[in-house]
């Protein structure tokens, strides 16, 4: 006797065209769920700055078939290292490269964003399940969870189920659970790429590199098959609260808020293009208790945006992309609601632990004597970053919703 047919594909909504909702689109497409993917902004495109990838992302980011576009733009790190802020005293130091990929069964990769988005954006073409909408904003859409959205232009939009990726302002999330101002965390932080031949005398090894210092701490590694160094210099501030990627600092703030840093840091900042100084101001939020309604749920920064102290943002959003797509993999329209509330309880306990690890981190790493040299002693005693992250990379996304 022949078996019950299988339930016709879904469609679904995806608004936000970030790493979020690209890696979402994919997907979901993957799975035969008929995408449109909604986005404000023109182009396809991340402002200049890095992203860490680590394995438990590039797991999943693989998994859709982007190892080699992606492994054509990444630069590899050797290890992580964690410093002191004037003295460069190596704290602690936890191998990545062979040995990531050995532990893990995949690598951690150091990208440009834009190369990132890139390789998103290009496979997001090549599948004829996705139609990407761009340079169209998302108006409105029901509180009621009914998955349609109303674009700028007035122009209606429904599917099977609705996906809000559209940031850590989310209107999709507003929409669910109303107006909730993000929280300023009283950090600023600095990014930039300076040019790896204007460094060549600075001696930067091939490692992702922390520097710990009072009330600050600044972050550098290759990007672009290392060509460029990326760096992300964070600091204390309390009177400025700019939310944006491209709010311009002049290169003069940026030298003074690292003057009297290790000459390596300073050589790094000095090189920083005047005119592509960047800074902005760090938010966050508590822990949603929902993340869905009806038909309509949430992914990325939209439902636990994360300071960057762990670098796993991005690679908790790649995450949610891939628990979400299993979840609704070969699902009918009537089980749509059940299978969101699974990925939601799939994914939150996991990105509530990094969103509280993220600034737990940003208070350790800003420590002030006689507790920054507590510290560096248990980093140094090895209960430091690498027993710490196992956990964390060796998350299999797909296994988790039980797809093998
Ligand atoms: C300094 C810093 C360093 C970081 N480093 C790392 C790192 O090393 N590794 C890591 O994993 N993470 C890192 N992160 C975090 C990471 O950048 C974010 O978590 C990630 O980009 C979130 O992706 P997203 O797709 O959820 O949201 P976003 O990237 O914010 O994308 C949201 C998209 O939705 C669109 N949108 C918004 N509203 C609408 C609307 N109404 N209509 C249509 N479109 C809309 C936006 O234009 C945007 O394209 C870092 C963050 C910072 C600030």
């Amino acid at each position: 006797m022949a078996g019950a047919a299988p339930p016709p594909p879904l469609t679904a909504l995806v608004v936000g065209a970030g790493v979020g909702g690209l890696t979402t689109a994919l997907a979901l497409a993957r799975t035969g769920v008929a995408v449109t993917v909604v986005e404000q902004a023109g182009t396809l495109g991340e402002v200049g700055a890095g992203l860490q990838v680590s394995p438990n992302a590039s797991r999943a980011l693989f998994s859709l078939g982007l190892e080699a576009g992606l492994s054509a733009q990444a630069f590899r790190p050797e290890a992580v290292e964690a410093r002191g802020w004037r003295r460069g005293q190596t704290i602690s130091r936890a191998p990545l490269g062979d040995a990531a990929l050995q532990k893990y069964g995949f690598p951690y990769l150091h990208m440009h964003r834009a190369d990132l988005v890139a390789v998103l954006g290009a496979a997001c073409e090549a599948e004829p399940r996705i139609t990407l909408r761009l340079g169209q904003a998302v108006a409105a859409c029901p509180r009621d969870g009914t998955p349609a959205l109303v674009l700028a232009s007035g122009e209606r939009l429904e599917a099977d189920v609705l996906v809000g990726a559209d940031g850590i302002r989310s209107l999709v999330r507003q929409a669910l659970f109303g107006p909730a101002a993000p929280r300023f965390t009283g950090n600023v932080a600095w990014r930039g790429l300076v040019p790896a031949e204007k460094l060549k005398e600075a001696g930067i090894g091939p490692v992702a590199s922390l520097w710990m210092g009072p009330g600050a701490h600044f972050v550098h590694y290759y990007v672009r098959g290392g060509t460029l160094v990326n760096f992300v210099g964070v600091v204390e501030r309390d009177d400025w609260r700019e939310e944006s990627w491209s709010s311009r600092g002049t290169a003069e703030d940026l030298r003074r808020d690292f003057a009297g840093w290790h000459p390596t840091v300073r050589r790094i900042v000095e090189a920083a293009p005047e005119d592509a100084c960047f800074r902005w101001a760090l938010f966050d939020r508590d822990p949603l208790p929902k993340w869905s309604r009806g038909a309509v749920t949430l992914l990325g920064d939209a439902c636990h945006p994360t300071l960057p102290f762990m670098a796993q943002g991005a690679c908790m959003a790649i995450e949610d992309a891939a628990v979400l797509a299993a979840c609704l993999s070969g699902r009918a329209v009537n089980e749509v609601p059940a299978a969101l509330e699974r990925y939601e309880a799939l994914r939150r306990p996991r990105t509530a632990a990094i969103q509280a690890g993220s600034r737990r981190n940003a208070a350790i790493y800003h420590l002030r004597p006689p507790f920054s040299w507590a510290r560096n002693l248990a980093m140094q005693a090895g209960l430091g970053m690498g027993s710490t992250m196992d956990d964390l990379y060796s998350y299999d996304a797909l296994a988790a919703a039980g797809e093998h």
